[in-house]
């Protein structure tokens, strides 16, 4: 047991909390859901009533329990957190929802991983209000119906494919979180820096949003590890210079790709020379499910001119090709 580590663990814990936007004022990117739940929120406050159920989904650390977090705030009430995983049995959901006061946001995270029975459970919850609970136990256990006070349901999940239609359409507000542009996120970094009182030069923050996958939670990330170049290698300020020597020392990709993306990339290329290639031959290839890589690396990857679509399947560009320093049409050709 190392406390050194879990003092680093409590430490990165303790920064994420100071990061974390608390107001939509302060929640970057977006827009169009923003605007959108801007809008929603505003009616329910007016109407003094419930936000109706939200579903946020998309790829892992692009703002979704960020955006839980704000809409509690910006509805003036608490929010409970836990996960799909986590909610075992119909009870431990119970307890959770009758200790819910009125206009209160319970988010599950990962939803599309409930347990069936609970699942079903949640239903009348969020459409009447209601549930149904166990008292006593043998032969005189019986069940009694209860009113919950109205709440809303946040549901977050990186896999909307694997929800199931009537839990699905048991959300009257449903997002989708894109990638972020490096604009955005250049300003995310520059916001982070801000607050943690780090000097850092606008091409730094360039840099440090163009390697981080469009995701803020990377970027967030690699701009503490390039803090620490800075301070041990450098003056403390963080320029150019150390940012590129830093994430080069990090082996982090110039483009942001993570280890699966290559992994995906590298395939295409390598084992069916550059595709076009099927989306499961490719999860096989790779060892991946077919879901994960459509709904998770795949997009990334499109939007930034890695990967086309074609009728046929998957097809890497030229801008690929160059990236891995290999040729179209593979050594086949020579
Ligand atoms: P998810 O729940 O989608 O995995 P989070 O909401 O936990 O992602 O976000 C990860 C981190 O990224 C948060 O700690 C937050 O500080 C930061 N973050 C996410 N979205 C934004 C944003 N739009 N503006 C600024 N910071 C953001």
């Amino acid at each position: 047991f190392d406390f050194r580590d879990d003092d680093a663990l409590a430490g990165e814990r303790d920064v994420d909390r100071v990061l974390r936007p608390q107001s939509f004022e302060d929640f970057s990117g977006q827009r169009q859901v923003l605007d959108n739940l801007k809008v929603f929120v505003e009616a329910a406050k007016h109407r003094g009533e419930s936000l109706d159920h939200v579903l946020l989904h998309g790829p892992p650390g692009l703002g979704k329990t960020t955006l839980a977090n704000i809409i509690a705030n910006e509805m003036g009430a608490d929010l409970k957190i836990t996960s799909g995983p986590v909610l075992d049995k119909p009870g431990d959901l119970a307890g959770l929802l009758t200790n819910l006061q009125e206009n209160d946001i319970l988010f599950i995270d990962e939803i599309h991983r409930l347990n069936p029975v609970v699942e079903e459970y949640l239903y009348s919850a969020m459409e009447d209000f209601k549930i149904d609970l166990m008292i006593d136990a043998g032969p005189s256990a019986r069940s009694v119906q209860i009113t919950l006070n109205p709440f809303t349901l946040v549901g977050a999940t990186t896999r909307s494919g694997l929800l199931t239609a009537p839990l699905r359409a048991r959300f009257g507000i449903n997002s989708r979180l894109q990638y972020y542009q490096p604009e955005i996120l250049s300003g995310i970094v520059t916001r982070s820096a801000d607050i943690l009182n780090i000097p850092i030069s606008p091409e730094a923050s360039q840099e440090i949003a163009g390697r981080s996958r469009g995701t803020p939670r990377i970027a967030n990330a690699l701009l503490r590890r390039v803090r620490d170049f800075a301070q041990v290698k450098g003056s403390g300020r963080i320029d150019l210079a150390i940012t590129t020597h830093a994430l080069n020392a990090l082996n982090v990709d110039h483009y942001g790709l993570d280890e699966m993306d290559c992994k995906i990339l590298e395939a295409i290329i390598d084992k069916f020379k550059g595709g076009p290639v099927g989306l499961t031959t490719i999860a096989t290839a790779v060892g991946e499910q077919a879901g994960t890589i459509e709904e998770v690396y795949e997009p990334f990857l499109i939007q930034e001119g890695f990967l086309i679509r074609t009728p046929r399947g998957r097809k890497v560009t030229e801008k690929c090709f160059k990236h891995f320093g290999k040729l179209p049409g593979g050594p086949d050709e020579f």
